[in-house]
């Protein structure tokens, strides 16, 4: 069955229109040059995503995924390490903890922003704690102060994970904006399409100041090879960010800053059409960049027939996201169980992520809200 959809979820057919001729021009650059694999267009791709974010290294990889295990395996961490994460981002993280070889620990999260809890965290260090894993979850970055003064307190690496948080900050202790990617020691990103900046495929990047962990990466992601046909490296693959998608991406990123600032408008007006509702709102703050909109309702019951509701009405929305990892049957073995961790549990019932995109009009975030007051009756 195909939906007529009033206000769809996503589009981004329509966001790629208006560069329509940018990406053609790109991609026959490409074509034309012969040259398909970490060329040109990655390492020109890679400086200007370094310099967005304010760090030294780019290193640009397949997916946001890979970016995560290369970051992990880069900083040196393996069998009988832990890792410090949540269990409300999906299943990215975990995933590449354990094929990092590293077990992972999960902390709870703050009921108002769904960030990792600090005081969770440092509850959670333990003797074979190595790292720390936090996610900038929905465009808002996580309590970056406090986990890296944790961090520092017990000597464990951060690796953000920033694959929702492109061009997102938040102040420092000086009260100056610091970016994604310039708090920890390392960070991931993905390009997958529908991100705050997304290629038209799988693409992803770890940015880092230190200049070691940079050209480790640069082997790790290319069969562990130090030059052409000689290798240092044993954890070595194949995990390339292509000329082709660096390319379309270098024609996206200039104009990423006017998407978040967008984005950040269509915050407000969804902030100002539901205000009187009985729906928590994402809490705002400059540096939030909105990869996604996220409302809480009061208990799932209500989240599940408003969720019906919107759909029926042709309104797309989507749970972001509905079974924590740790109660995922795959993890089982982790020891986790419903009950360890009640803010995440708690959440995972009652949130509901709303249309959220730069293409959205005025009309369509009214018609949402609309929506949404009729199905709270
Ligand atoms: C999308 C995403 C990833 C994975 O990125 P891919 O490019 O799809 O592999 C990791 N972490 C978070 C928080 C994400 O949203």
């Amino acid at each position: 069955m195909t939906i007529a959809w009033r206000v769809p979820f996503g589009d981004l057919q329509r966001s790629h229109q208006a560069l329509q001729t940018e990406l053609l021009a790109a991609a026959r650059r490409v074509i034309e040059s012969g040259w398909y694999i970490l060329g040109a267009e990655v390492t020109a791709f890679e400086r200007e995503f370094a310099a967005l974010c304010g760090v030294e290294h780019c290193i640009g990889v397949a997916s946001g995924a890979e970016a995560l295990y290369l970051a992990l395996v880069a900083a040196g961490i393996g069998p009988g390490d832990e890792v410090i994460t949540v269990a409300n981002a999906c299943m990215y993280d975990v995933a590449a903890i354990l094929q990092a070889g590293a077990r992972p620990v999960f902390v709870d999260v703050d009921p108002v922003t769904q960030n990792m809890d600090p005081a969770a965290l440092a509850a959670a260090v333990t003797p074979r704690a190595k790292a720390i894993m936090p996610v900038h979850l929905f465009g808002r970055l996580a309590e970056m102060p406090a986990i890296m003064a944790v961090a520092e307190r017990h000597g464990l690496t951060v690796i953000e994970d920033a694959a929702q948080a492109h061009g997102a900050w938040r102040a420092d202790a000086e009260g100056a904006p610091r970016m994604a990617g310039q708090w920890g020691h390392l960070a991931a990103f993905s390009f997958y399409p529908s991100k705050n900046l997304g290629a038209l495929g799988d693409g992803g990047a770890v940015v880092t100041n230190h200049a070691e962990t940079a050209e480790r990466l640069r082997r790790l992601r290319m069969y562990g090879w130090e030059r052409k046909y000689y290798t240092t490296e044993t954890g070595g693959r194949n995990s390339r960010l292509d000329e082709l998608q660096a390319a379309l991406l270098r024609v996206k990123l200039p104009h990423l800053a006017a998407a978040n600032a967008a984005r950040r408008e269509r915050a407000g007006w969804y902030a100002a059409a539901l205000a009187d509702l009985p729906i928590g709102l994402p809490p705002d703050e400059p540096g939030h960049v909105y990869h996604l909109y996220v409302i809480t309702l009061p208990d799932r019951a209500t989240r599940d027939r408003l969720r019906a509701h919107l759909l029926a009405h042709g309104i797309g929305c989507d749970i972001h996201y509905p079974v924590p990892t740790h109660l995922q049957p795959a993890y089982a073995e982790l020891g986790y169980h419903l009950g360890s961790l009640p803010v995440t549990e708690d959440l995972a019932g009652r949130i509901l992520s709303l249309p959220m995109y730069p293409e959205l009009s005025y009309d369509d975030v009214m018609l949402v809200a609309e929506t949404i007051r009729t199905g709270l009756v």
